[in-house]
């Protein structure tokens, strides 16, 4: 992987974004600092390498033919302070039970992507916040200012993308040490499910999905197979490919293949407002060799969608591009078929993944922004059926999530209320689903996976 220098071809094609508009980018105060920065990041080591980056593109080539699901998941927004060996480690855990679960109802492989070691930034529908009488900039992520409200918090400081670059890399370091040389075996995941159900009260429920596994597992056992796939599990990182100047300068060229990859994470993705066919975003995606994920709100047109595979996948390659859905739980069936249909019979080759949390976000009684479990499972279930009646494959699901008892969401298995929010509410940004209300959606969507 080779650093870029000026003036060369390949600098040219990563940096032709520039020009044109960008929406979310900070509005640094110093322009000095800025580029100061930029050529730091660009001359640091990549992240991620190009042999990695592929590996999960024909993962996800896999998905898009049918063969394999998604499970995309991790904080809307991490932030510098919670890098820690402990946050890392229940995260990998809740979505390694997630994907024992997942695998053993859709009889498939579980591609695991995290949301994690550089989700730092954050598209904002709001330019400014009020609280008591007071207007501050809105918090961006820890990658541009700070989360406290203060004013000089919320000042756009560049030096934070080489904070982001120092974080995403110790948490990388983190997630390659324990999933190096295979994670836990299968059999310790599932009695870790086990434990799970023992203290669920819809523990009934799901002893179903849990004897089919001991059943798996035993059978698999006699015949003297291991569950190797598993056991050696792959685990790649994600992120909204929001900051240009942070992702463009960290681009790195393979020369052996000749391809750009963005070397900030495996696979990245375009958010909803940023997803405009003539902006940068775009423009810079197009660039790299990386899967690329593309978030789908409820105005989206078949037609922009399909102008969004001509821009980002050109080759229609499978794997390349994912399209990660964001309806909200009510308009799944009204929209969803057409966009199906239409990207279908145009011959594409994408993967289609629900995200259930970003249409399903409410406000509670006491101002939290939160989500109702229902909603979020009843959106994945939607989803499900419109591509069960369509004959397409619903590829899987991109949640935001933690390994830790939170509580941000309301229902699940514990049926958390309004009143819980005010316990342990510690998002930086959007709501997650705890790691008890992970497994809980993990085992209904098995439910009605495994029919
Ligand atoms: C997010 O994933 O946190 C996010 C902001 O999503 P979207 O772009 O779909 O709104
Ligand atoms: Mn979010």
């Amino acid at each position: 992987m080779e650093t870029l220098k000026p003036e060369t071809p390949e600098f040219e094609l990563v940096n032709t974004w520039a020009g044109l508009p960008a929406a979310q980018q900070p509005e640094y105060p110093d322009p000095a600092t800025l580029h100061r920065v930029t050529r730091e990041l660009a001359s640091a080591p990549p992240l991620v390498f190009s042999g990695e980056c592929d590996r999960l593109k024909d993962r996800l080539a896999a998905v898009a033919r049918g063969e394999a699901l998604l499970l995309q998941g991790g904080d809307c927004a991490e932030t510098f302070d919670r890098v820690s060996a402990e946050t890392v480690h229940s995260k990998l855990n809740t979505l390694m039970q997630m994907s024992a679960v997942l695998t053993y109802a859709a009889a498939m492989p579980v591609v695991k992507v995290g949301r994690i070691a550089g989700q730092y930034a954050k598209p904002r529908s709001q330019p400014t916040e009020t609280r008591d009488g007071l207007t501050l900039p809105t918090y961006r992520g820890d990658a541009v200012n700070g989360l406290a409200f203060t004013a000089e918090a919320r000042v756009p400081d560049p030096e934070r993308l080489l904070r982001m670059y120092q974080a995403s890399s110790n948490t990388l370091n983190l997630v390659r040490a324990f999933t190096a040389g295979g994670y836990a075996a299968l059999g310790q995941v599932h009695e870790w499910n086990r434990d799970f159900i023992a203290g669920s009260p819809l523990r009934e429920q799901y002893e179903a999905i849990a004897n089919g596994i001991d059943r798996a597992l035993k059978f698999m056992e006699a015949t003297g197979a291991s569950p190797r796939a598993f056991d050696d599990s792959e685990f790649y990182v994600s992120h909204e490919g929001l900051l240009l100047d942070y992702e463009a300068p960290l681009t790195r060229h393979d020369p052996d293949t000749g391809r750009l990859y963005a070397t900030s994470g495996h696979m990245l993705w375009i958010g909803e407002r940023t997803r405009d066919l003539d902006g940068a975003h775009v423009e810079y995606f197009s660039r790299v060799a990386n899967p690329i994920g593309v978030k789908l709100g409820p105005s989206t047109t078949a037609d922009t969608a399909l102008r969004l595979i001509d821009r980002l996948d050109p080759d229609r390659e499978a794997g390349r591009l994912t399209f990660v859905v964001r309806l909200g739980v009510g308009t799944v069936h009204e929209v969803l078929p057409e966009l199906v249909e239409k990207v279908t019979a145009s011959g594409a080759r994408v993967a289609w993944v629900c995200d259930p949390m970003h249409g399903n976000t409410v406000g509670a009684p006491s101002g939290h922004k939160t989500r109702h479990f229902d909603d979020i499972l009843g959106e994945v279930r939607a989803f499900f059926e419109v591509h069960g009646a369509l004959g397409t494959h619903a590829g899987g699901i991109h949640v935001e999530l933690t390994g830790d008892d939170v509580t941000e969401c309301v229902g699940g298995g514990h049926d958390l209320g309004f009143p819980d929010l005010f316990d342990r509410y510690e998002s930086a940004c959007d709501p997650r689903l705890n790691r008890s209300q992970s497994l809980d959606l993990a085992f209904l969507v098995a439910e009605f996976l495994h029919g």
